[in-house]
């Protein structure tokens, strides 16, 4: 006996699907049947995807989006809808990472990531939820938002204050989120990934320092992205009706 999880039926809205995460959870969520709307900054990138996605036989639009912009989150959701029709399920996936010692980290390295981390992903969850709760959710039950957080909302990180303290703050918005809307049919859920090497950090993992890391870890390797898949397509699906507010760390026991 098989059990799949199918996406079949639902528009999903991937913000950072340009690069790294968000373009495997694009591939991902079609794969499951899902239509997807691509959003990032870089349209190139996400236009060369919904090529590759519909000569595959997909469904997929691209969306120009900036999370450090209001208008901008609000105009890539109006841009999505009228392409695909009603958002039901969205996967807020941007984010950047300044790394360093926090005696030398300018202000401006501590508000960018705030801003694109946190701030980015309220503005929009609040949009997803907005247009959910107005499209009926309280009824279907079908409204998903999936925050991508980290471990390092979990494990204090050297050199990483800024993004702990944004995905910390990801983390808890989330569980807020979901209690506020527990009644309205908008499920909220975070991921914590583990280290995946993508454009993030590629320049730390391919250094001494970085390769050094990796042997301290328990596995003595790094995640793939496709280690996220299933949990990502879960959370995304019909079959997470009651996991709502919850937190899943998804590391290789990297920090335990
Ligand atoms: P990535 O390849 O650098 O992707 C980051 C994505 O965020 C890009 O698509 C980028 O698109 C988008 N983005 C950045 N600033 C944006 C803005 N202002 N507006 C809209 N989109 C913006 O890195 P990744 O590893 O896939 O990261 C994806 C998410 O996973 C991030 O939230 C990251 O913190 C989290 N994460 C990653 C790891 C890991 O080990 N890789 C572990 C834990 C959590 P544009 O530049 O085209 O706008």
């Amino acid at each position: 006996m098989g059990y799949e999880i199918s996406l079949t039926g639902r528009t999903v809205l991937i913000i950072g699907a340009s690069s790294g995460l968000g373009k495997r959870f694009a591939k991902a969520c079609v794969t499951a049947g899902a239509r997807v709307a691509l959003a990032a900054r870089r349209t190139d990138r996400l236009e060369a995807l919904v090529q590759e996605i519909t000569a595959a036989g997909g469904t997929a639009a691209a969306v120009a989006m900036d999370v450090l912009d209001e208008a901008s989150v609000k105009a890539a959701f109006d841009a999505a809808e009228a392409n695909l029709g009603p958002i039901d399920t969205v996967i807020a996936n941007a984010g950047i990472s300044r790394a360093g010692p926090v005696v030398d980290l300018p202000i401006e390295a501590f508000d960018a990531t705030v801003a694109v981390n946190l701030r980015g992903a309220f503005l929009t969850a609040r949009e997803a939820g907005k247009r959910m709760i107005a499209g009926g959710s309280r009824d279907t039950g079908r409204g998903r938002v999936v925050l991508i957080a980290s471990i390092a909302a979990q494990v204090p990180l050297s050199g990483l204050v800024a993004y702990c303290a944004s995905k910390a703050g990801v983390q808890m918005m989330g569980r807020a989120l979901a209690r506020e809307w527990v009644t309205k049919g908008v499920n909220v859920n975070m991921i914590c990934p583990g280290y995946i090497e993508t454009e993030i950090n590629a320049e730390w993992f391919q250094s001494e320092g970085g390769k050094r890391q990796v042997q301290s870890f328990p596995r003595k390797r790094l995640m793939h992205e496709s280690d996220l898949d299933a949990m990502v397509l879960y959370l995304c699906s019909d079959a997470s009706r009651a996991i709502t507010g919850s937190v899943f760390n998804i590391d290789d026991g990297q920090v335990g």
